[in-house]
């Protein structure tokens, strides 16, 4: 569904990418691990049109959309749920949903758009019941709720989250988790970037390995959770 081929892409003169590779399958998760500074936000940010690559192709469904404008790759199917949210604080949590399937709305698809708040809202109850209210006074979890059911809004085939744990209680952690297993079965496809590299390798089927803007190692997430190099680097202990 997603290539990405020999990637490089970085700010001012810094190249933070030096031609990173990786493909996303139809119904995959697809989990993206590696420290901090790594690369990670930035092949997230090239793949949804945040930044211009440098170099190299991302094709979605087989046709190119490296260096599209945010909008377009929106329309091809590719919703990004950023790092550190990029909600709008004093807007109510309805209103930053809405804002969520703006290219939609522009469309006229307003029914559309109402069933898919109904199904956002069965998802997410505590963003039903929290609807009026605004989005900076929900709490670190709800509001990681509220980023990736904005996403959802724009009826994405595929989901890149970027960080998603980050500042969570593992309680809450357990529960975003859980959401991106049911939506997997629902049909949506998933790139998952996580420092909490076990919990993503867990849920993923397949991973990749990034070290200072080059891909070091991939393989089956299985393979990776019981792989040595991994294990020392990533996992901690366990
Ligand atoms: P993190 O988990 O800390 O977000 P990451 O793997 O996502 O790490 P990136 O955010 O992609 O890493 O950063 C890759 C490199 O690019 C780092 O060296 C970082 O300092 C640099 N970088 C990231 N954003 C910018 C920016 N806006 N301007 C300049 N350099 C940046």
């Amino acid at each position: 569904m997603l290539v990405v081929r020999n990637l490089r892409a970085g700010y001012g003169r810094i190249e933070a990418l030096h031609g990173a590779s990786l493909s996303v399958r139809r119904g995959e998760i697809v989990a993206l691990v590696g420290a901090n500074g790594a690369g990670k936000s930035t092949l997230l940010k090239a793949v949804a049109g945040l930044i211009v690559p440098w170099h190299g192709e991302i094709l979605m469904e087989d046709r190119p959309i490296a260096g599209k404008k945010p909008p377009e790759i929106v329309a091809a199917g590719i919703g990004l749920v950023p790092e550190g949210r990029w909600l709008f604080p004093p807007m109510s949590v309805r209103d930053n949903l809405v804002l969520g399937a703006y290219l939609r709305l522009r469309r006229g698809d307003k029914e559309g758009v109402r069933q898919d708040l109904e199904r956002v809202y069965e998802l997410f109850p505590i963003l039903a019941e929290r609807k009026e209210q605004p989005a900076g006074s929900l709490s670190g979890g709800e509001q990681q709720m509220l980023a990736m059911a904005r996403a959802l809004m724009s009826r994405p085939k595929m989901l890149l989250l970027d960080e998603p744990s980050t500042g969570l209680a593992p309680l809450l952690v357990e529960k975003i988790f859980d959401i991106i297993v049911q939506l997997n079965a629902e049909g949506i496809t998933f790139l998952l970037v996580e420092q909490n590299a076990r919990a993503a390798l867990t849920i993923a089927s397949r991973g990749y390995v990034l070290e200072t803007g080059r891909m070091v190692l991939q393989g089956r997430a299985q393979d990776l959770l019981d792989d040595q190099e991994v294990k020392r680097a990533y996992l901690g202990k366990d």
